[in-house]
């Protein structure tokens, strides 16, 4: 069976765009795959963050995951610090990319905009982090947003440099980006990508949003200039992201779902509906879930330790490679 390895930061809030670029996708995935997918903390720390809430959230996004429809029986859900050999692995790679690679990475470019000064190092060097994640498991493939292609190609460089340079040692990942709801953009500012850490309320639409504010969200969506209803991300931004999200809501393509449609208030109506209807399951078993956090708490120690079993193998085929002396 192909093994698929994906992961989500447990910064701010799990958004529609998570939903639909990524958990959506992972939940299917599941059933016909090794699934590894892990909350990533370590990720987490390359922004400011309050201890305590960084605590929280770890446990939150578990939660939320679980509700989303990961079952912790089929696949392996775990917290990425449990596992040590991601941070091993990544001083490892760090050995292998370069400052000019890392410096091309757009991500870099757009988090760190308030100064490169003040940025954190980490900011800097979490694409390899990201790689050690994929390596450590011999994934096939990632099921990841259209945000992170370039992270996986460094991913991919980075494998083939070091396979090249020391033997084969990774297995070389390929992306699978889901067909539709592959990129979610903003609601207020529709050619930014919804995102957790943006500082966009109201363009966000969360997935634990009650059926009210979802419905203020969209109706308060920025569109484009004239009228007319079609599926144009580069001229129409604002409409074609409601397109997308409905598409992706109903399983249909975007330019289909235009058809249907020749004013901006229907639109706007019926796609929030949708998303009411397609997040009221996971909201009404997050419910649950939080009244008794401990029960899918004490779930992440075994995956942890399944994790482990595949990373410390690889993480020992990296050390032998690159002449690491083994401890006795
Ligand atoms: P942050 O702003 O903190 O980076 P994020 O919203 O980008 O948060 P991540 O935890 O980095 O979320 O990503 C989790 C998963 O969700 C990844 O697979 C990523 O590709 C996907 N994803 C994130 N934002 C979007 C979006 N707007 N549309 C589609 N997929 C997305
Ligand atoms: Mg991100």
């Amino acid at each position: 069976m192909a093994r698929v390895l994906s992961g989500i930061q447990p910064t701010g809030d799990i958004h529609l765009g998570n939903y639909l670029g990524a958990i959506h996708q992972w939940v299917q995935d599941q059933h016909t795959q090794d699934a590894y997918f892990c909350v990533v903390d370590l990720h987490a720390l390359t922004i400011p963050r309050d201890p305590a809430e960084l605590r929280a959230k770890t446990l939150e996004t578990t939660l939320l995951l679980v509700a989303a429809g990961l079952d912790p029986e089929v696949c392996t859900l775990f917290v990425q610090s449990h596992v040590h050999e991601h941070a091993e692995l990544s001083w490892i790679l760090e050995s292998v990319a370069s400052m000019g690679e890392l410096e091309r990475m757009t991500q870099f470019k757009e988090k760190a905009k308030d100064g490169r000064e003040s940025a954190r190092v980490a900011l800097f060097t979490y694409p390899v982090l990201m790689a050690a994640d994929i390596l450590l498991y011999d994934a096939d493939q990632v099921p990841v947003g259209e945000d992170q292609r370039q992270h996986l190609e460094l991913c991919r460089d980075v494998a083939l440099r070091f396979n090249h340079r020391y033997g084969e040692t990774f297995v070389i990942p390929e992306a699978a980006l889901p067909k539709v709801g592959a990129r979610v953009m903003d609601l207020q500012r529709p050619t930014s990508k919804m995102s957790k850490s943006a500082e966009s309320p109201q363009g966000t639409v969360l997935v634990l949003d009650d059926p009210a504010a979802i419905e203020r969200k969209f109706k308060r969506a920025v569109t484009d200039t004239g009228t007319d209803v079609a599926f144009d991300p580069q001229k129409k931004p604002g409409v074609s992201n409601l397109l997308s999200i409905l598409g992706a809501a109903t399983g249909r393509h975007p330019a289909e779902v235009a058809e249907g449609y020749s004013q901006y208030g229907p639109l706007k109506a019926d796609t929030a509906a949708a998303v009411v209807e397609l997040l009221r399951p996971l909201r009404e078993r997050y419910a649950e879930l939080a009244a008794d956090p401990e029960a899918v708490r004490s779930t992440l120690a075994r995956g942890a330790e399944k994790a482990q079993g595949v990373a410390s193998a690889t993480l020992a085929r990296a050390r032998e490679a690159i002449g690491l002396l083994p401890r006795h």
